[in-house]
């Protein structure tokens, strides 16, 4: 025994060995069994709460159930978000689907009485959130004169009913959703350990696509694989490369000094990992120029591209000066001397400008290359600066205009 993944009432569970499913026989949601991924996903997707939600997944179970052979049929990461979608049946095919479980449990005695079980359990069968809302069905198709209760606490289909019945079958079963995801077949993602921009670090994604080509010659092998990742946790896209030749494989020594062989992979991702991300604000900064000279900077710096980045940084300040002040005389000296003078900056942090207008005269000329711990600190001071001769002065601008002036 355990608890139906979906709507928690307990059920008959089984983990069948060698495979990554569980197989559930489940009152209110029938048989069906679920991918580990698809179990992970839950998680996030179908909050306990969410009565509308686990009623959707449970009614659309059913429903799977009733339209394949399969006598497992299984929720999967293809089809999960399908089946979550889809709405719960109006009210009329309700009372259709009351009538084909009525019908379905007297088979041929027509005349016959079913006795209704606990309402809860009707739910996932008939497609409503709740028991109460199950009760209320039933009188609704009882006034209709589709049903008749008989006692004690049975039902049975009126010839109304028996006509109305037909014309449901006639026209058809509640169609399951034939999208291209939905009619996917049983196919397990795999689920690894990959770097997520969104979450900035390792995170569970699934292999939703990859295709991998092989090529040696002689002793020497290759293979390059792409793979198309999403991440677990927020669904975000990313394109992972693998790339491997025989020629980096290093012999190496495990943790209990047995001789084990690393393979030579080197793995890209696109876009790339994030190492840096542009701040909240830059959005707001109205230079188009800026913002495209920004922009390069943090795709630089994500690359890895350091002496770019620190060229970059100082076209930043280039740009900067020239929109607060012009273009006075005595290159860069003169631009922070006229931004001192104009009040844009204090004598203080002048000096910090010029540092970091000294370290991209180094990139451009010299190629200097600063490192990562020091380039981290030229962007942040730059990033400091523009915040506050772009954003922040534009915001107490509008906080001394809105704010109500004094009572004389
Ligand atoms: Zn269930
Ligand atoms: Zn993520």
């Amino acid at each position: 025994m355990g608890f139906c993944p979906i709507c928690k009432t307990s059920a008959n569970l089984e983990q069948p060995s060698g495979g990554d499913y569980r197989r559930v026989e489940c009152r209110k949601c029938g048989k069906y069994q679920i991918t580990g991924s698809a179990l992970s996903m839950l998680e996030t997707r179908l909050p306990a709460n969410d009565k509308k939600a686990v009623a959707r997944l449970s009614h659309a179970t059913r429903l799977m159930f009733s339209t394949t052979d399969a006598e497992w049929p299984e929720i999967n990461s293809v089809n999960l978000d399908d089946m979550l979608k889809r709405p719960l049946p109006t009210i009329d095919r309700q009372m259709a689907n009351l009538l084909v479980w009525t019908a379905a449990q007297l088979e041929d005695d027509h005349l016959g009485a079913v006795e209704l079980s606990d309402e809860e359990d009707l739910t996932g069968v008939i497609g409503t959130i709740d028991g109460r809302r199950v009760h209320e069905l039933i009188s609704r198709a009882e006034s209709e004169g589709l049903i008749e209760f008989v006692p004690d606490n049975c039902i049975s289909i009126t010839t109304q009913g028996w006509a109305r019945l037909s014309a449901t079958v006639a026209e058809k079963a509640e169609p399951m959703m034939a999208s291209p995801a939905a009619l996917a077949v049983a196919k397990v993602d795999r689920i690894i350990k990959a770097h997520c921009n969104k979450c900035r670090g390792i995170t569970n994604s699934w292999v939703r696509a990859e295709h991998t080509v092989t090529g040696n010659d002689g002793p020497i092998s290759w293979s390059d694989s792409f793979e198309v990742l999403q991440c677990c946790g927020c669904d975000t896209l990313s394109v992972r490369q693998e790339h491997w030749f025989s020629e980096w494989d290093e012999m190496d020594y495990d943790q209990y000094g047995r001789m084990v062989m690393r393979p030579g992979i080197k793995e890209v991702y696109f876009p790339a990992p994030t190492v840096r991300a542009k701040p909240e604000w830059f959005d707001t900064i109205a230079d188009e120029v800026l913002r495209n000279v920004l922009d390069e900077l943090y795709a630089a710096l994500n690359a890895g591209l350091n002496v770019l980045a620190s060229i970059g940084v100082r076209t930043l300040l280039d740009r900067a000066g020239y929109l607060l002040i012009g273009d006075p005389r005595g290159g860069f000296e003169g631009k922070l001397s006229a931004l001192q003078t104009g009040g844009h900056i204090s004598a203080h942090e002048k000096t910090t400008l010029e540092a970091v207008a000294d370290a991209g005269n180094a990139s451009a000329h010299r190629g200097y290359t600063p490192t990562v711990e020091r380039l981290g600190h030229i962007v942040d001071i730059i990033e400091n600066f523009l915040h506050r001769a772009f954003v922040l002065a534009g915001a107490a601008e509008d906080i001394r205009k809105t704010t109500p002036a004094r009572q004389k």
